[in-house]
C-alpha cells in the first residue's frame, strides 16, 4: 500500500447507525424497515420489546468494531429513529462516545418523522446530545400525505417544524433539514409551487428535495404496473425540477449536490463523507458501512441481521470490517458519486489515485471525455478548472445521461484498466 494509500485509508470518523422501526411501511418505500404499528411508543406493546432487542442486537455490533479515532459525525437514519425514546437514544450515543469518542463540535443527526414526538422529546433528544434534525416531511398537502401512505399530516408537520426552528434559533441545534418529495403522483407545477413556498415558510437552513423514485417491490410499483400511478410527464418534471433549483437559490440556498440545498453554513457534513469517498462505520440493519472505502451490506431483515451478527461474535469479524484493507470504492463509481456535488471531480487525481499510470490516464480519460462528448455539447457537463462538474440546473436535473454513459465507458475498458492497481 502507498503511503498516499495509507494516508486515504486511515480510520473512518464517521458513524451511521439505522433505526429501522416505523409505524408502517410508506407506499414507496423499499428502505430495510420494520413497521411495528402506531403503538410503537407504549413499553408493554410488543412493537416496543422489539425495539429493545434491536438496541441489544446495535450495542453488541458496536462493541465488535475495531477501535477508531473520535467521529467527527454521526447519523442515526432509518426507518423512524425518533420513535427510540430519549433514554434510548441517549443509551446508544453513550455506547458510541466509548467506543470510539467524539471530536469537540460533532455534527450529530437524528432523524425524526412528524406525529413520532413531542415537543417534549424533541428537547430530551437535543438534551441527549443530538445537534441537527433531518425532518422527514415529504409533502404540506394532507391528501398527498395519505396517497403517499405517511403516517403524518399537514398540522403535524408544521406543528415539528416550528419546534424544530424554535430550537435552532434559540442555539440548541446548529441546523436542521426538512425533506421533500417531488414529481409526486398528480403533481403540477403550481401543486408543487405551493410545497416550496411552504417549505420556504418554515425556515430550514437546509432541504433535502428529492425526486420519487419507483421501487420494485413497493406499493406504488405494483400501482405503476398496473398503469395506475400518473407520474408527471417529462415536460412537467423538468418545470418542476428547474422551478425547485431556481426558488432556492434566489432564496440564498447553495444546490451542492443534486438534491441538496443549504444557506452557508448548513451543508450537512455527514453527507459530504458520503460523497467524497471517505470511509465511514456503519451498523445496524440493513446498514452500509465503508470503513476503508470497501461498502458492505448489513442483511436487510432482522433475522438475517441477528444471524450475521451471532456469526462475527462467533467467528470473528467479516475481514472487510475488521481490519484496514486495501480497497476502495471503484473508480465508476468514485466519478459518480463525486459528479452529484457541486465541485464535480479532478478525473486525473481519481485515476491516479485508482492506480494507472500517465499513459492509462491520457488513453482512457480521453476516451471517457469523447463519450461524454454530447452531455458537453448539450451542456450538461463542463470544464471547471482543472475539475469536471455538472451544470446547474441541466446537468443536475439530467445527470443520469452522464451516468450511464459513464458506466459504458467502464465497461467498455480492458479488464487490468478495472482493477485497482497500487496496492
Ligand atoms: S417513514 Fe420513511 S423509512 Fe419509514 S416507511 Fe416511510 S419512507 Fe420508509
Amino acid at each position: 500500500m502507498t503511503m498516499n494509500g495509507i494516508q486515504k485509508r486511515s480510520f473512518p470518523r464517521s458513524a451511521y447507525l439505522h433505526i429501522p422501526f416505523c409505524y408502517r411501511r410508506c407506499f414507496y418505500c423499499d428502505f430495510a424497515v420494520i413497521p411495528i404499528g402506531q403503538k410503537a411508543k407504549v413499553l408493554s406493546d410488543k412493537g416496543q420489546s422489539s425495539v429493545m432487542e434491536y438496541l441489544n442486537f446495535l450495542h453488541r455490533e458496536i462493541s465488535l468494531a475495531p477501535k477508531g479515532p473520535p467521529l467527527a459525525t454521526v447519523y442515526i437514519g432509518g426507518g423512524t429513529p425518533s420513535l427510540l425514546s430519549p433514554c434510548q437514544l441517549e443509551e446508544l450515543l453513550t455506547v458510541l462516545r466509548k467506543k470510539f469518542g467524539f471530536q469537540d463540535g460533532a455534527e450529530i443527526t437524528l432523524e425524526m418523522d412528524p406525529a413520532s414526538f413531542t415537543k417534549d422529546q424533541l428537547t430530551s433528544f437535543v438534551n441527549a446530545g443530538i445537534n441537527r434534525v433531518s425532518l422527514g416531511g415529504q409533502s404540506f398537502d394532507d391528501l398527498v400525505l395519505e396517497k403517499l401512505g405517511r403516517t403524518h399530516r399537514r398540522k403535524d408537520l408544521l406543528e415539528s417544524s416550528r419546534w424544530v426552528n424554535q430550537l435552532y434559533l434559540s442555539g440548541n441545534l446548529k441546523s436542521w433539514n426538512l425533506d421533500l418529495i417531488q414529481n409526486l403522483p398528480n403533481q403540477s407545477l403550481e401543486d408543487w409551487q405551493i410545497e416550496l413556498s411552504e417549505a420556504l415558510s418554515t425556515s430550514a437552513p437546509h432541504l433535502s428535495i428529492y425526486d420519487l423514485s419507483v421501487e420494485p417491490g413497493t406499493y406504488f410499483f405494483s400501482l405503476q404496473k398496473k398503469g395506475e400511478l400518473n407520474l408527471p410527464n417529462e415536460d412537467i418534471a423538468a418545470e418542476i425540477m428547474e422551478f425547485t433549483n431556481q426558488i432556492l437559490c434566489d432564496a440564498g440556498f447553495a444546490r451542492y449536490e443534486i438534491s441538496n440545498y443549504a444557506y452557508p453554513g448548513h451543508t450537512s457534513r455527514h453527507n459530504r463523507v458520503y460523497w467524497s469517498g471517505q470511509g465511514w462505520w456503519g451498523f445496524g440493519q440493513g446498514a452500509t458501512s465503508a470503513p476503508w472505502g470497501e461498502r458492505f451490506a448489513r442483511p436487510r431483515t432482522l433475522d438475517g441481521y441477528r444471524v450475521w451478527l451471532e456469526g462475527q461474535e462467533s467467528g470473528g469479524l467479516e475481514p472487510s470490517l475488521s481490519a484496514l484493507k486495501a480497497s476502495r470504492m471503484q473508480l465508476d463509481d468514485e466519478v459518480m458519486v463525486g459528479l452529484r456535488r457541486r465541485e464535480g471531480v479532478d478525473l486525473v487525481a481519481i485515476a491516479r489515485d485508482w492506480g494507472w499510470n500517465n499513459s492509462q490516464c491520457e488513453v482512457y480519460l480521453a476516451e471517457l471525455i469523447s463519450v461524454w462528448k454530447d452531455s458537453f455539447d448539450a451542456g450538461l457537463i463542463e470544464d471547471f478548472g482543472k475539475r469536471i462538474r455538472l451544470t446547474n440546473p441541466l446537468g443536475m436535473s439530467l445527470s443520469n445521461q452522464v451516468f450511464i454513459q459513464l458506466l459504458i465507458w467502464w465497461e467498455s475498458l480492458p479488464s487490468d484498466a478495472v482493477v485497482e492497481s497500487n496496492f
